[in-house]
């Protein structure tokens, strides 16, 4: 059977220890005897806490009293119940058994029914401050997850304040010229100001089409200011195939959508697009221009090629990278831009870094190339040094 609880008996006189660990046993506690204050806190020591439910000590004592060791329990463990009890009551010691959070004060010879009352009071108690460490634990982590997502709603909303976009020029290969430039969204927020952990929280807090909407405004913004011959690519994420604003031609970005080329990437499903064959049809009436970004990196469900039917084709820089020496990325990169030629879509190679991997994608008929060694993104519009690319 179950003990009523474990008490620990602090008492230096053997025969009151004795007589209440018989009556005590007897209702059912489960009882450990102590003979000091010393004794009493070496065996909490080796008990770790939790396993006692009560103390139940004598004031006076030779060495510690019942205060001192009282004192030095509530260091240890918060809260294990004490039960103080003395045959000289005095108020100065019942102040301070209080003020140290002794549970009672008894006066010996304590009453059976009143000691197991109190008992078994103090062991509910105990019982219930565990139960309330768990619910703090697991409502403290309740409240940290809300802390966190209120302070990354916090940074995302100062990171949306601070957007600016870098433009990368995507440049004609046989021209040397910037055929485009593509918008890359950044934050002044230090903690958000990768793009992709920029979208990832605006993801995590259902706020993709507000990024969305900052982005598109900013280009259009800039592409109505700027009165030169370049295209603007603009990199669409699928969620904001789903919102109106992109359909708006009184925006700034419809005001120039014969000047913008939107990208989808192959990165992302567009599974779950409903009506992505009217909603494309829709971009392309306003004017706009759709391309297929990330191609070989992508998504292995159905091509978004079959549902975007592109105009421009961005081959991914996994693909580009060291293709001059890569035998198989040569292969597979050669018939993608055979294939894109043949379906009249132009080819742009991403993230060329070297006159060696610009050599091989022009040799595999690459219409245009966008990388670092042409430029790097930039605020600016900037036109690169063609002697280095
Ligand atoms: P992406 O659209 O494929 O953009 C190309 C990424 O390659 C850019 O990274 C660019 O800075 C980087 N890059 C360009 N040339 C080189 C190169 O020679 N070497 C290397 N190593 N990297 C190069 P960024 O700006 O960090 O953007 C990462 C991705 O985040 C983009 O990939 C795009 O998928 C997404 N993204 C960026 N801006 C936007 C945006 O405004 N809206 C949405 N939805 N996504 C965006
Ligand atoms: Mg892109
Ligand atoms: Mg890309």
């Amino acid at each position: 059977m179950d003990s009523q609880g474990r008490v620990l008996i602090v008492d230096d006189e053997a025969s009151v220890v004795r007589a209440l660990t018989r009556a005590l046993r007897h209702e059912g506690f489960a009882i450990e005897e102590a003979a000091s204050a010393e004794a009493a806190l070496e065996f909490i020591e080796s008990l770790g806490t939790g396993t006692l439910d009560v103390v139940l000590s004598d004031i006076h004592m030779p060495g510690r009293s019942g205060v001192q060791l009282l004192e030095a329990m509530r260091r240890r463990d918060p809260d294990l119940p004490v039960i103080l009890m003395t045959a000289v009551p005095a108020i100065d010691t019942a102040v301070k058994a209080v003020e140290h959070g002794a549970l009672r004060y008894l006066t010996k010879p304590v009453e059976l029914p009143a000691l197991v009352e109190a008992l078994t009071y103090a062991v509910r108690l105990r019982k219930m401050a565990g139960l309330k460490r768990e619910a703090a634990a697991l409502l403290g982590r309740e409240s940290t997850d809300l802390d966190a997502r209120n302070a990354l709603d916090a940074s995302l909303t100062r990171a949306f304040d601070a957007v600016w976009m870098a433009y990368q020029p995507i440049a004609s290969l046989d021209r040397r010229c910037v055929y485009a430039y593509e918008a890359l969204v950044r934050s002044r927020e230090p903690s958000l100001s990768n793009p992709l952990a920029l979208i990832d929280a605006a993801t995590r807090l259902g706020r993709l089409n507000d990024l969305g909407r900052v982005v598109r405004r900013a280009v259009g913004t800039l592409a109505l200011e700027h009165q030169g011959p370049e295209l603007f690519f603009i990199n669409l994420h699928p969620n904001d195939l789903l919102d109106p604003d992109l359909y708006r031609i009184d925006s700034p970005l419809g005001l120039c959508a014969p000047r913008v080329v939107l990208e989808v990437t192959e990165r992302m499903s567009l599974e779950g697009i409903p009506d992505l064959k009217n909603r494309v049809s829709s971009l392309r009436r306003m004017g706009f221009r759709l391309a297929v970004d990330d191609l070989g990196a992508g998504y292995a469900g159905l091509s978004s090629l079959a549902w975007i039917e592109p105009e421009v084709l961005k081959l991914d820089m996994s693909l580009v990278r060291d293709i001059h020496t890569e035998a198989t990325k040569q292969r597979l990169a050669g018939s993608m831009l055979k294939l894109a030629r043949d379906m009249g879509i132009l080819a742009v190679a991403e993230g060329v870094e070297t006159a060696a991997e610009r050599d091989m994608l022009a040799s595999l008929g690459a219409d245009l190339i966008q990388g670092y060694l042409v430029a790097r993104p930039s605020p600016t519009l900037d036109t690169p040094r063609w002697d280095t690319a």
